[in-house]
């Protein structure tokens, strides 16, 4: 008989990924863009090992912008049409976006609500979002969507008492596994996105609005430079690693 690990045990973010079943993810983040800076090479991951990965972001970046000229639902538009392409590239489904305005987004029941909506109607696994506790800076809306996912996965979205209207939806209560709090000061699980490096620039630059013509081979640069700061000082070629703090809920 094949004794499992337990999944809070796993320490190897590749056993972890082969373990969880079914292969379902999702992205639960604040801004267009946040995802593929923050997961990108995660998600390439996750796709590369045959996960359905979905993408939900609560606002659309409608305020991202010092063009005096831009108007707030014109750039919706346009973040919207470049985190499509951004999902594409990764090998992820078509984004939700769940249209609240930039810089408004409170960790309140409307929030979380529709978060557990998501979760039920998509059953993930594996979901990724902000650690909306980290002491420190934090953009609001981070704070906001992490502490909501949270809180929606736990205890919300797997007891029917909450939200039982979705139950009219066909919607069931639904629990994920685990959950990937990135953006943390307490990383205990490290993805090795080496190979996947050049598409998460990719997806990174598919951002056009935000990236002031940078090129493929300036991203590259950066993000090795960014993962150089924070690699231990031992290390004397650091791999590119995407950090998260894992939580693991019982079933
Ligand atoms: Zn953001």
């Amino acid at each position: 008989m094949v004794t499992q690990t337990p999944l809070d045990q796993i320490t190897d973010a590749t056993e972890l990924f082969d373990a969880v079943e079914p292969k379902r993810a999702m992205v639960i983040m604040a801004h267009p863009d946040d995802c593929e800076f923050m997961c990108g090479g995660t998600v390439a991951v996750l796709t590369g090992r045959g996960w359905e990965v979905d993408i939900v972001v609560v606002t659309s970046g409608n305020k991202g912008t010092k063009d005096p000229a831009m108007t707030a639902q014109r750039l919706a538009g346009t973040r919207e049409e470049e985190q499509r392409a951004a999902a594409r590239i990764l090998g992820a489904r078509e984004p939700v976006f769940l249209g609240y305005h930039d810089g408004s987004v409170l960790d309140n029941d409307e929030l979380r609500e529709t978060v557990v909506y998501q979760l039920r109607r998509r059953r993930p696994e594996l979901v990724i979002t902000w650690d909306g506790f980290r002491p420190g800076f934090n953009h609001r809306d981070h704070r906001n969507v992490g502490r909501a996912t949270y809180d929606a996965i736990y205890p919300a979205a797997d007891d029917h008492l909450y939200h039982p209207e979705h139950k009219l939806e066909g919607l069931e209560p639904h629990r994920p596994r685990v959950l990937l709090l990135g953006g943390t000061n307490e990383a205990d699980l490290h993805v090795d996105i080496e190979r996947v490096l050049r598409r998460k620039a990719r997806a990174v630059l598919a951002h056009t609005s935000q990236m002031r013509g940078r090129t493929e081979d300036e991203m590259l640069r950066f993000l090795r430079e960014r993962a150089r700061a924070v690699a231990p000082a031992d290390a004397i070629s650091p791999t590119v690693r995407e950090a998260f703090r894992k939580v693991v809920f019982p079933r």
